[in-house]
């Protein structure tokens, strides 16, 4: 619901404000060196600004995230998890959600970042990480399992994704300049993506 929204988003603020430095070395081996200060920037400006803000739905509160996303983030990551907060919100439109309408909300997000970045599952981006939480979401939604189970899930599988993205030569983003030197190193953004799915889980039984 609402409460769990906004939990949620806290969650993850706090997650980026702990791992801020570790994004930031990762995307230092195979990028800019910014995906911490990044995330940080953008989750920092989402706390002041869902602070007086009133929402009736999760989604309200999920849409404003992407939006200060999009406005307070340059780098790659900004507009493509903006835009992905903004579809999910969209789709969250009602006070209670179960799994079966998070799995719909999320797969809108998923669309919604590979509209934007073109990137296949494989690519070694925040991709490889989210498409296994969403598979994960809709398995348990399948299963008739409630939100708790289904967001444990989601987390789960958002960090077998990101631990699969090591392996990886880089197909999309900054990483890709660097062919098979980026072999060997996780990705920054499927890093925040397990960061993500792992705070939902953690915001459900807060
Ligand atoms: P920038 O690369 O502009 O400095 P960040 O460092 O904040 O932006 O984010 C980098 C992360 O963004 C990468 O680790 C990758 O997961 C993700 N990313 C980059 N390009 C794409 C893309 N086209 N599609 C999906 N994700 C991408
Ligand atoms: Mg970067
Ligand atoms: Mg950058």
């Amino acid at each position: 619901d609402t409460d769990l929204a906004r939990t949620w988003v806290q969650a993850i603020a706090a997650a980026v404000e702990k791992h801020k430095d570790h994004l930031t070395q990762l995307d230092s081996a195979i990028g800019d060196a910014d995906h911490g200060v990044n995330m940080h920037r953008g989750f920092s400006a989402i706390t002041a600004a869902l602070t007086d803000y009133k929402a009736d739905t999760p989604g309200a509160v999920l849409v404003k995230t992407g939006t200060t996303l999009i406005s307070s983030v340059g780098g790659a990551s900004g507009p493509l998890y903006g835009g992905a907060f903004r579809a999910i919100g969209k789709a969250l439109d009602t006070p209670a959600t179960d799994p079966r309408q998070f799995a719909a909300a999320l797969a809108a997000g998923l669309a919604g970042i590979q509209k934007l970045g073109a990137a296949a599952p494989g690519d070694k981006t925040m991709i490889d990480a989210y498409a296994l939480a969403l598979a994960a979401v809709r398995q348990q939604a399948d299963a008739g399992a409630d939100f708790a189970a289904a967001a444990v899930a989601a987390a789960d599988a958002a960090e077998e994704g990101m631990r699969a993205t090591t392996p990886m030569q880089a197909r999309k983003g900054r990483a890709s300049y660097l062919g098979a030197r980026s072999m060997g190193h996780q990705d920054p953004g499927a890093t925040s993506t397990a960061l993500i799915f792992r705070a939902l889980a953690e915001a459900v039984v807060a």
